[in-house]
């Protein structure tokens, strides 16, 4: 059976592929302690209205300070957390890290409007989202309004209709939704209307390529004609350069986020943004508008 499956199970057993294995393993067995070791922080990245250039949100990102290896960026220990279930456990506690930090914020008078923590459809789907959310909000006592949860369209392929179930009573709690690289995946879009999705967040590879790629601007403006005709909010990630802040703010776009405001930060740096930032107003692209 093994010979007809021909090539395939040959890079099966290649040595390459042990190796990785066993890298994987390793790195799994690594991870699950770091959470208990302290090995992994939040950072946060700033979300900036377009219109009046004030910080309105924040990202939490995670970030594993590895004792060897350095900083192992999240994209290589989420997908192999979200496989071994170790999501769960990391997920919840991003969330109460992230919630705390939104309750010190607030009691210095520092809180952006919300924060947004990622969501996996791993904890969705298996994990006791709800429980944990009202625990921790019970906890700390920030208002719900002030936590947000981002979640990819991939949610809908995992477990629809407990994932549906735990969002709709998370919406209810007063929690904003918001969907991850809006485009990137498998959207009937039917499920914005039956969820109350907050807010889009425009991937991305789109806003990368948008003032060098009429295919890609285009996808940035039907997103945001898409979002509004919705009544959502709109925002772009990955903004880098001031040239693109214009041309978003020129679409109508609401909020931005990316290196160009800030990288993500640690929390007492993100303290210091957040004391320090002066609203700058992005002027209009005159040229992008004519072309609307
Ligand atoms: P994401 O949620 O789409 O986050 C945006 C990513 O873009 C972040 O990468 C951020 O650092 C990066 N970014 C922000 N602005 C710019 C920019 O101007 N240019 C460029 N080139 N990149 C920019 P990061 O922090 O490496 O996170 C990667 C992904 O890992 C996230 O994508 C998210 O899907 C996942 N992730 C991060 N933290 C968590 C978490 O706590 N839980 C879960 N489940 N996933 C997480
Ligand atoms: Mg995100
Ligand atoms: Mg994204
Ligand atoms: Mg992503």
């Amino acid at each position: 059976q093994a010979k007809t499956q021909g090539r395939g199970i040959l890079r099966f057993f290649s040595p390459e592929m042990g190796l990785r294995a066993k890298h994987r393993l390793t790195l799994e067995a690594e991870l699950r302690q770091a959470l208990e070791r302290s090995e992994l922080h939040v950072y946060y990245q700033p979300q900036v209205d377009l219109i009046s250039g004030e910080i309105i949100g924040l990202e939490a990102l995670v970030r594993w300070q590895h004792p060897e290896r350095g900083l192992v960026p999240p994209g290589e220990f989420i997908p192999l957390a979200e496989e071994s279930g170790l999501v769960v456990p990391l997920g919840d506690w991003v969330l109460r890290e992230t919630c705390r930090q939104i309750k010190q914020w607030t009691e210095s008078g520092l809180a952006p409007r919300q924060t947004a923590v990622n969501i996996s459809a791993v904890q969705l789907s298996r994990g006791h989202l709800v429980e944990s959310i009202k625990e921790v909000l019970a906890e700390t006592g920030i208002a719900p309004q002030q936590l947000e949860l981002e979640i990819t369209e991939s949610f809908v392929i995992v477990d629809r209709d407990q994932s549906f179930k735990a969002l709709a009573e998370l919406k209810a709690l007063g929690i904003r939704l918001s969907i991850d690289d809006f485009g990137t995946g498998y959207s009937s879009l039917g499920y914005l209307q039956q969820l109350e999705v907050d807010k889009l967040k425009v991937d991305i590879s789109f806003v990368r390529n948008m003032t060098t790629n009429m295919g890609s601007a285009s996808i940035v403006k039907a997103v945001i004609a898409l979002g509004h005709s919705l009544g959502l909010e709109v925002i772009a990630e990955g903004v880098e350069d001031a040239g693109q802040a214009r041309y978003l703010r020129s679409l109508r776009c609401d909020v931005m986020q990316g290196y160009l405001i800030s990288r993500p930060m640690p929390a007492e740096e993100t303290t210091r943004f957040l004391a320090s930032f002066q609203p700058t107003r992005i002027p209009v692209d005159n040229e992008a508008m004519s072309t609307l």
